[in-house]
């Protein structure tokens, strides 16, 4: 361990805005958009269920442009935080469902409609570590040649207990070797993880091997997320029945924390907690509802209890 001689940073994270300035020289803007409308799970393919935490628009922040085309989608959210912000770049993230639950041919029409956009530096692509197959790795490759282009992957956890319980229908190993695969096909593309924090009785050593593994498998970032419950989900449910009792916020602040000791200061990371896309969607925790208060809350439990990112990360292991 190297605590006594690691200087904390400004920061107590290495924030994902930081990388895309030193990567891009300046503040980088996602543009979320829905390519695919559906996903192995909620077909119930070989057997699968809806994720227990999953609304209807599968994770998607902007449901009412769903329908729209995918160049009217990203034309009006670029407009809006071009008006807001005055930003000029921006990665065009496919956020929805399982992106790579689509045709190949669909998905190198959607990169190349992306592209088209002037002030767009790359492609986001979200989806499922069991939906990666050896033609996609062709495609990232072909893309990266011309731009930017990272993947986010929905591992959630590495416990199996926990990805039964959530019903997601692959398992930690699967998750371990599609990140290897990914780095060797792939090893220009820009690998992301999301987790879920709030499992029924995960631990704080839980989720330090979270961090751990994160650092062994050389992931670029991750992006964590406190499980809440949104309206008619099956999570929901349980949650009527009392069959599940959301983290609370200090409980919450404090796996981040952990995770963020263990964490390799090179692993970028998105956000510290998560909001509801709508907030009438959100059932509860009601904590989660208001993004920037849990943001300086966040960062106040971190800075007050001495956590910051790499605290006991120990890079000769
Ligand atoms: S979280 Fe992803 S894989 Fe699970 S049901 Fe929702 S869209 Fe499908």
């Amino acid at each position: 361990m190297q605590e006594a001689s690691f200087k904390p940073p400004e920061r107590p994270y290495f924030a994902i805005s930081d990388f895309y300035k030193q990567k891009f020289g300046e503040k980088v803007f996602k543009v979320p958009v829905a390519l695919a409308g559906d996903c192995p799970n909620r077909m119930g393919l070989k057997g699968m269920k809806t994720c227990i935490f999953c609304d209807e628009h599968g994770s998607f922040a902007y449901p009412q442009n769903q329908e729209k085309a995918l160049r009217e989608q990203i034309g009006l959210h670029m407009e809006r935080v071009s008006e807001r912000f005055n930003s000029k770049k921006f990665l065009v993230y496919f956020q929805a469902y399982t992106t790579t639950f689509t045709a190949v041919k669909k998905l190198k029409e959607a990169f190349d409609v992306a592209l088209e956009f002037d002030g767009v530096v790359g492609v986001v692509i979200g989806t499922r570590p069991d939906c990666l197959s050896p033609a996609l790795f062709d495609v990232f490759n072909e893309y990266l040649q011309k731009t930017f282009v990272a993947i986010e992957l929905g591992v959630q956890s590495f416990d199996n207990k926990q990805l039964d319980w959530m019903r997601r229908g692959h398992s930690s190993e699967d998750a371990k070797k599609s990140v290897a695969k990914l780095k060797e096909n792939c090893p220009d593309l820009n690998i992301g993880i999301h987790l879920m924090f709030g499992w029924p009785g995960e631990t704080l050593d839980d989720v330090a091997r979270s961090a751990e593994i994160c650092n062994e498998l050389g992931v670029d970032n991750v992006k964590l997320h406190n499980l809440h419950v949104l309206k008619n989900t099956p999570l929901q449910e349980m949650f009527d029945r009392k069959e599940f009792k959301p983290v609370d916020k200090s409980e919450y602040f404090e796996m981040v924390g952990v995770f963020l000791d263990h964490l390799s200061p090179r692993i970028a990371v998105h956000r510290l907690v998560a909001i509801a896309s709508r907030w009438d969607e959100l059932v509860a925790p009601q904590w989660t509802r208001h993004k920037m208060t849990n943001y300086q809350h966040a960062i106040d439990h971190l800075n007050q209890n001495q956590h910051y990112q790499g605290k006991v990360f120990d890079e000769t292991l």
